[in-house]
């Protein structure tokens, strides 16, 4: 089955009792059993519900992977692939990594042990280098958040395979219809399906996929015995953003392809990053790896004062300025203050993270209101 296809039929079959074409919200804590031990397969609504299992199953196949595990957010999801580790163990990741995964390594994690190592992984050389006795798992997240730098990930995961080490990459930013990690080698994939997966900025959700059943039930052991699973109406909300997911995301990256321009050209940007750019130090590999170049850009402005930056972050109508991204409507972030903030301000600058600095998350309005909305104000 082709992506488009996937997306509207993978898992999806007429609810057996009534015949309901779409996937009903089975708002259950339990199910009754005839004798003990004799049921249709549901005990307890922690362990199994049938909306999140058709959510699974469809995102099992968006990302080619064997089993997809939900869970109540993105962060619920990067918690559970944490406890696979033990303490002593060493994640490695990216120096600009999304500020509540390091917020949770660091700083949740780090209490218990954990180790954490955030290096420029832009060149694949630089991981090997950098892999130490304890090194357990390798912590990708491609395009990055908010610099929009790109790991080569089949390059990284060859390096981790060969030493034995487990490889994550967390696929939030690309979304399924972009790019599937497990084609390329990495053992698990991450998304926040708050963002483009969801796509309409009314649900908190998050999920793992895999394609090694072993792997899958250790995952699916720990949703279970740790318990951040997601409600039945939100794995609903999610079944139906995907089904326009190939949609809404071609036309979001049409749209940022349009402003990613507009920007390069205009008089007072003094940078512009989107991995579609030729001169993108990634763009060969992000070419490679992804279907299109995502929508999602950042820019920074000449006169690059905090004043001026939330100027700009106050003065425009379309693009409302929140937290988050991947919706149908378009956003505007200030990383250094939103996303970031837990990030320490030197580290947030070693990576070209200004006070300035300005994140769009393109939506799929039309594209010229969308500019309009920016040359009013920048
Ligand atoms: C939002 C986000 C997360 C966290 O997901 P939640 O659903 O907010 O818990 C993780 N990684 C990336 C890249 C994100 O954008």
């Amino acid at each position: 089955m082709k992506f488009a296809t996937k997306v509207i039929h993978a898992g999806i079959e007429p609810d057996p009792s009534t015949g309901a074409v779409m996937t009903p919200i089975f708002q259950t804590s339990t199910y009754v059993q005839a004798a003990p031990g004799d049921h249709k397969g549901y005990e307890y609504a922690r362990t199994q519900n049938p909306t999140r299992s058709a959510l699974e199953k469809n995102l099992a196949a968006l990302e080619n992977g064997t089993d997809a595990i939900c869970f109540g957010s993105g962060l619920a999801a990067q918690d559970a692939v944490i406890k696979l580790l033990k303490s002593g163990d060493e994640i490695l990741s990216v120096n600009d990594l999304y500020g509540g995964s390091y917020r949770q390594m660091v700083r949740v994690y780090g209490q218990w042990g954990l180790k954490s190592r955030y290096i420029d992984m832009y060149n694949a050389n630089n991981v090997a280098d950098a892999i130490g006795p304890d090194t357990k798992l390798i912590w990708i997240e491609t395009p990055t958040n908010p610099m929009l730098n790109i790991v080569d990930i089949a390059a990284v995961c060859a390096i981790a395979r060969e030493r034995g080490i487990l490889t994550c990459v967390d696929n939030t930013f690309a979304s399924p219809y972009l790019q599937n990690p497990l084609d390329l080698g990495a053992d698990i994939v991450l998304h926040s399906a708050t963002k483009y997966i969801g796509g309409h900025s009314d649900v908190v959700h998050g999920c793992l996929i895999v394609k090694d059943s072993e792997l899958g039930a250790r995952l699916r052991f720990l949703q279970n015995a740790s318990g951040a699973v997601p409600g039945p109406q939100d794995c609903f909300l999610v079944l139906r953003g995907i089904k326009t997911l190939h949609l809404r995301v071609q036309r979001a990256c049409e749209n940022a392809e349009k402003i990613a321009h507009f920007l390069a050209n205009h008089p007072k940007v003094s940078k512009v990053y989107w991995p579609g750019f030729e001169h993108h130090p990634n763009h060969d590999i992000a070419k490679k790896q992804m279907r299109m170049f995502g929508a999602m850009v950042s820019f920074d402005l000449k006169d690059n004062t905090i004043e001026n930056a939330y100027r700009v972050l106050s003065g425009t109508h379309l693009f409302s300025l929140a937290e988050s991204l991947g919706g149908v409507e378009s956003l505007i972030g200030h990383p250094a203050s939103m996303t970031h903030a837990s990030i320490p301000r030197e580290e947030r600058l070693k990576v070209g993270l200004t006070d300035s600095l300005i994140r769009l998350s393109v939506g799929v309005e039309d594209v010229d209101d969308l500019i309009q909305d920016l040359n009013n104000i920048i």
